[in-house]
């Protein structure tokens, strides 16, 4: 297993991982937010957030560039933990707006832990030849960004490949040249049902580097036990707002229950603050509690994994019962413990 436990230094403080950051959205359809969380889960002080779009709220950013932070905007405490990408996922056609340049000044302006490099997703459909060229530009992007970056956030070079390869030259060529603080792993969403070519990559990019790895987009319930095992740092997740908008309701290790399926039930099977005393229909309808429910499923299938490794269980056949459920996901898992063995 190449599972580690590790402290992050970050200009807010000492970040504890592997951790998940889950994404935070401020923005203009409330429908869309994420609600406050930060005082609830202790173990989640961290925030996932995309710099372009901050950028592009007027009145908001306007106030930042005044002097107003955006922690205070966002009502969350001064000690939160801000991961925040380039929002280059926005552009998977147009053009890309925004410069390694600009988006570190933006990254810096909301104060930012972490700072992911500009990137532009590659596309599942797109040919060979044109991701490749992808991967390089966003390669020089991050070397760019290594140029201009003398701040006190960590820079996280974002990289793309859909080969193990293109990742670990990658990897390799952005170390050698450039200065990072970490990798981040990008374009995994796209072809996130892939489960082994998701593995093969995470761990091609986890041999290339022994710096702070993160995954992009995967910290559902599924990957989140396979990524912990394969050794990532940190990942972050829209899951548990995109499962609340189609009334998903997370139980960790099911990977996701509809509530229409557990209707009878006048109580809902979590001992989670939002649900410990509540009844099926109060949950369902309000959509704040039930992301609120399915960030705290989130947080458990965390819980749980570091609980099996610090009582010093078999990790591997707790694996073994979590993808049993699950043709797609046991092989995965299968070719990632070969994998990972192959290394001892
Ligand atoms: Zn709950």
């Amino acid at each position: 297993m190449l599972y580690r436990r590790r402290t992050l230094s970050t200009p807010h403080g000492k970040l504890e991982t592997p951790v998940l950051f889950p994404v935070r959205n401020i923005g203009k359809r409330s429908s869309d937010n994420t609600p406050e969380y930060t005082d609830e889960i202790p173990d989640l002080s961290t925030a996932m957030l995309n710099a372009r779009s901050i950028r592009q709220r007027e009145p908001q950013w306007d106030r930042i560039q005044d002097g107003q932070t955006l922690r205070s905007e966002m009502g969350v405490p001064k000690s939160t933990i801000i991961f925040a990408d380039s929002g280059g996922f926005d552009f998977r056609s147009e053009e890309l707006d925004t410069t390694p340049e600009k988006s570190l000044e933006t990254q810096q302006a909301i104060e930012a832990d972490i700072l992911g490099t500009v990137d532009v997703p590659l596309s599942r459909e797109n040919r060979e030849r044109e991701n490749d060229r992808r991967a390089e530009e966003n390669i020089q992007r991050a070397l760019a960004a290594s140029d201009s970056h003398d701040g006190d956030g960590l820079l996280f070079a974002s990289v793309h490949g859909y080969d193990p390869e293109t990742i670990r030259n990658g990897i390799r060529y952005l170390e050698k040249n450039g200065e990072f603080n970490g990798y981040a792993l990008g374009s995994l969403v796209p072809i996130r049902t892939d489960y082994e070519k998701v593995t093969k990559l995470i761990l091609a990019a986890r041999r290339a580097t022994d710096k702070h790895l993160h995954a992009y987009g995967l910290g559902g319930l599924v990957y989140q036990p396979l990524l912990l095992y394969c050794g990532v740092d940190s990942f972050d997740s829209s899951a548990f707002i995109r499962s609340a908008g189609n009334r998903n309701y997370l139980i960790p290790g099911f990977g996701g229950e509809e509530l229409r399926h557990i209707e009878d039930l006048e109580y809902l099977p979590c001992a989670c603050p939002v649900c410990k005393d509540r009844t099926l229909d109060d949950v369902r309808e309000d959509r704040d509690s039930l992301v609120k429910h399915n960030l705290w499923a989130l947080t458990l299938e965390l819980r749980r994994f570091r609980y099996m490794v610090e009582a010093g269980e078999d990790v591997e056949s707790y694996l073994d019962l979590r993808f049993r459920g699950n043709e797609v996901t046991a092989r995965a898992y299968k070719l990632a413990k070969q994998q990972v063995r192959g290394l001892a």
